[in-house]
């Protein structure tokens, strides 16, 4: 996929670069990962993100793009989807209230 440059730049100072992308991402979607094994790798990612002066920016990107899979501003992917889940849940009370203000 090509990035912009602004894309580019944050990519530029993330905390990961040049870091074990196996911490970030499961080996392959076809192995078996036990659940002990992907927290320990999860976790390990995580504290890479925890220093990462990019990390909003990184997350930012991830759930406007649809990263389904790895680690991405310190999230797990399934720490996304709930990210995703909430807010359309705030989008649509919102969406009831301004509804029930314009009546
Ligand atoms: S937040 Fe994590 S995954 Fe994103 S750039 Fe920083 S270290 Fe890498």
């Amino acid at each position: 996929m090509a990035m912009n440059v602004e894309e580019a730049d944050w990519r530029e100072q993330a905390a990961c670069k040049g870091a074990n992308g196996d911490l970030f991402y499961p080996k392959s979607a076809w192995s078996r990962e036990s659940k002990e094994s992907r927290q320990q790798r999860e976790q390990m990612a995580k504290r890479v993100c925890s220093r990462c002066s990019v990390q909003p920016r990184c997350l930012d990107w991830a759930l406007r793009n649809g990263e389904v899979v790895g680690v991405w501003g310190g999230k797990t992917e399934r720490e996304r989807r709930a990210l995703v889940k909430a807010s359309r849940r705030v989008a649509a009370v919102a969406s009831v209230h301004h509804q029930g203000a314009a009546v």
